[in-house]
């Protein structure tokens, strides 16, 4: 049966999520950066407390119409269902995805995806800013040294930070931030040590946090 509330319901969800069915309209349509691959992918009009910032889409999202569609994806939602006891379906019915840029880069000339340019980031942030505007966040899940990176302004090695929480003034608002490390199957950081405890560390710290202690009770 589909996920049709999240158990993290707040006053007010009705009036977010007629703003973002309504931003989204207009974020489907930018053309802003001339280099990006569009579509645009983005996640629900999830009206959550809780955002969870990714850095970019891959090659693959476009074609299913929404973020971590892949492999990547894949591998973090296994971690959710894995230390929140949350499957992926219930998951993005209660937490706002979204990204760094909402276009894919292309790929880089090393390998890999391109790591989206200051432009780039700075033209999408107009949509992060409008979106913090909307949802009021209280926690961001931040998922790779990217998203860490603009969330909290800090350039640390993810040894440092992963498996902490950290607080961070961003978009106007103040909010917890549990970085998280990239599942992209090109790192191998989460899967070797000291990534694969830290990992496990900061998901414990997502499972206890009070923005997500509803996630878990029973569609109605
Ligand atoms: S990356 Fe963001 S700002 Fe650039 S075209 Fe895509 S949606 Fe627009």
């Amino acid at each position: 049966m589909p996920v049709t509330t999240s158990g993290l319901e707040r006053p007010g969800d009705e009036r977010r999520k007629r703003a973002l069915r309504l931003l989204h309209r207009e974020l489907d349509a930018c053309v802003l950066c001339p280099k990006m691959i569009r579509p645009v992918v983005h996640g629900g009009a999830v009206p959550s407390r809780v955002i969870l910032l990714g850095q970019a889409p891959g090659p693959r999202e476009g074609t299913f119409g929404k973020p971590f569609a892949w492999t990547a994806g894949k591998t973090m939602f296994g971690w959710f269902e894995r230390e929140l006891g949350v499957d992926e379906e219930r998951f993005r019915a209660s937490v706002y995805i979204a990204a760094v840029a909402r276009c894919f880069p292309g790929k880089a000339s090393g390998g890999g995806d391109r790591k989206p340019d200051p432009g780039e980031i700075g033209r999408c942030e107009t949509w992060l800013t409008r979106e913090v505007a909307i949802l009021e966040p209280e926690l961001v899940i931040a998922v790779g040294t990217l998203a860490i990176e603009r969330v909290t302004g800090m350039k640390s090695p993810l040894a440092n930070i992963v498996g902490t929480t950290l607080r961070a003034r961003w978009h106007g608002r103040d909010v917890d931030v549990i970085p998280l490390p990239h599942p992209s199957g090109a790192s191998p950081w989460h899967r070797i040590e000291p990534g694969k405890t830290l990992l496990g560390k900061g998901l414990q710290l997502l499972a206890r946090h009070p923005s997500l202690a509803g996630i878990r009770a029973p569609a109605s």
